[in-house]
């Protein structure tokens, strides 16, 4: 389940200075008297390979601290970097590129495509890409190794536990090798057994990979095995 391949190291460039780095963001979603702060003045700087927890309750902009940060949303002031590019300066298909090519989500409902195997939904991407070489088909059957899943390579969605299709959304979400992994709610759907086991999981490959992550959570049980833990109150990071 383990594997020593680093995917990814700090370069001189974001060493220091955050794989992710968001400063002064604000985001107000509406307009008129029906406007909410969602992010109210956040700062946040992950390096490669920390693994950051932020705990808030529900309504608290958790989900909207992720938006922004994966280039899913312009926020509404300030300015958010991945893996070196100021992503608030970009058009939106610069930005839609930045977020595919260095930004991998996983979301509270694991998203898999109900027709097809654990093996087609890491290869679905390339394939429409055009991309799905000898090289590709060997990434996803390391991940699916490393996530514990290669008994499962050929099952579909249905035939798998919730614990197995989150599992499975994390490996998709590691295909691109991205600097940046955003995790929201992940284990909503799990027992406290297979939650723990889901965030451990996590960690493990965020540390093994580099990756940058964030995961919010409004559940406080599990900030274990995060390696700093943010509180958000209101849309404000504490
Ligand atoms: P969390 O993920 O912590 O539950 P969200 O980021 O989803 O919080 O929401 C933060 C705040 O923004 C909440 O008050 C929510 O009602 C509000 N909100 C979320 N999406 C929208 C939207 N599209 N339009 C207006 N308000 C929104
Ligand atoms: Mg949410």
């Amino acid at each position: 389940m383990t594997t020593s391949v680093s995917d990814r190291q700090a370069t001189p460039e974001t060493a220091g200075s955050g794989e992710l780095r968001l400063d002064d963001v604000s985001l107000t979603l509406g307009d008129g008297d029906a406007a909410v702060t969602a992010l109210d003045h956040v700062d946040l700087s992950v390096a490669p390979g920390e693994f950051v927890a932020v705990v808030g309750p529900s309504g608290s902009g958790k989900s909207s601290l992720l938006a922004v940060a994966g280039g899913l949303q312009r926020p509404t002031s300030g300015t958010v970097r991945v893996a070196g590019a100021e992503l608030t300066g970009l058009s939106d298909k610069q930005r839609t590129a930045a977020r595919r090519h260095h930004v991998g989500f996983v979301f509270q409902q694991s998203n898999l495509l109900a027709s097809l195997t654990v093996l087609e939904q890491l290869l679905l991407p390339l394939h429409i890409d055009g991309r799905l070489d000898t090289a590709a088909r060997t990434r996803a059957a390391e991940l699916i190794d490393a996530v514990g899943l290669t008994h499962r390579t050929a099952s579909r969605p249905h035939q798998l536990s919730g614990g197995e299709r989150q599992r499975a959304g994390l490996a998709r979400a590691l295909m691109t090798s991205p600097a940046v992994l955003l995790v929201d709610e992940p284990t909503s759907a799990l027992d406290r057994v297979r939650s723990a086991e889901a965030v451990r999981l996590i960690a493990e490959q965020t540390h093994e990979r580099g990756t940058a992550t964030v995961m919010v959570t409004h559940e406080t049980a599990i900030m274990d095995a995060a390696d700093r833990v943010h509180e958000m109150v209101d849309g404000r990071l504490s």
